[in-house]
């Protein structure tokens, strides 16, 4: 497969203005935006992606969640789009308006679209609801605003029109959209209405070109045995391809854990200390102040070759940290 986009140079993160020690947490993060995958799968929450195996759960439009406060969150956040049903009034059915996008990623384990439809399901059930009404809690405060957040992201440099594989899932999603505008008539037409146009695929291709470099790979179903180095582990959190042969993996999108740079000796090591979503960035060892934090995008217990391949294609620059420089 061709790589079919250059990542622009930005500077994305910084160095530590003191000295950090061996361990420190440098970052503690919910994400902006997150997925595990699957319609109807029962092996993590849908909100948060922490694991299902053990433990109580609820379920609400063919979608299971770990706690309540995990189902009230997507209520109020998504998924009046997303399953185009109006929480248990008189006569109310969903009608999954992104079944076929859904399948599809479903079948070929993608999860960036996914986490495109999330998001677009965000700003369809704002429109939807300007006030939410009473019963639903309102968003937490540290989520901010994802549709414009994602803004701040970097980005790869995709070619306009985009390659005609996204060109396709966004058909899909799409489709999806308009279902949903059209079941949604009579209801906030005008707002949905907006939001839906708004919706096309210049901002699908916006949206693609900023989770392909920035999302991480969750995997909160498998608990890591010994066996499996630290930096093994690590290095898989983040996404390289989405998908990615795993379909036991979520993919998610921080707002600062995205803006950390990579290296082959990453002075942080990337943990999912809860078992959910939430990201955090801890020292791997200590970290004198002027250096500059980064964490790895890959194993970095590949050889050489394969690491520069995998960032070239992934991310498209080619590593100079330390270790690539001395094993060039
Ligand atoms: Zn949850
Ligand atoms: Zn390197």
């Amino acid at each position: 497969m061709q790589r079919c986009f250059a990542v622009l140079p930005q500077a994305r993160c910084d160095s530590v203005l003191r000295d950090i020690a061996h361990g420190d947490t440098v970052l503690e993060e919910r994400p902006l935006l997150c997925t595990y995958g699957a319609y109807d799968s029962e092996q993590a929450c849908y909100y948060c992606v922490r694991s299902l195996e053990a433990g109580t759960r609820v379920r609400l439009c063919g979608r299971w969640f770990c706690s309540e406060p995990c189902r009230i969150a997507a209520s109020a956040e998504y998924l009046p789009a997303m399953s185009a049903c109006s929480f248990g009034r008189a006569g109310a059915r969903c009608v999954r308006p992104f079944h076929e996008l859904e399948t599809h990623c479903d079948d070929i384990g993608e999860r960036f679209p996914l986490l495109a439809m999330r998001l677009a399901c965000t700003a369809l059930t704002a429109a939807l609801q300007p006030r939410p009404p009473p019963n639903l809690a309102r968003p937490p405060p540290w989520r901010g605003d994802p549709l414009a957040d994602l803004r701040l992201l970097a980005f790869a440099n995709i070619a306009r029109p985009p390659p005609q594989p996204w060109q396709d899932v966004f058909a899909l999603l799409r489709r999806g959209i308009d279902r949903f505008a059209a079941s949604a008539a009579g209801r906030s037409q005008p707002t949905v209405a907006a939001a839906a146009s708004a919706l096309d695929l210049e901002w699908y291709t916006d949206v693609m070109a900023r989770l392909h470099v920035n999302s991480f790979r969750i995997d909160t179903t498998r608990t890591p045995t010994a066996s499996q180095s630290l930096a093994a582990l690590a290095a898989a959190a983040v996404a390289g391809a989405s998908g990615a042969g795993s379909r036991a993996t979520g993919s998610a999108l921080y707002l600062l854990g995205s803006l950390f740079n990579h290296s082959c000796v990453p002075n942080l090591d990337v943990l999912f200390p809860v078992g959910n979503g939430t990201l955090r960035l801890r020292a791997a060892r200590a970290i004198p102040a002027g250096e500059q934090l980064c964490i790895a995008y890959l194993d970095v217990n590949l050889p050489m070759e394969r690491r520069q391949d995998k960032l070239h294609f992934g991310y498209g620059f080619y590593c100079t940290c330390p270790r690539c420089l001395e094993e060039l």
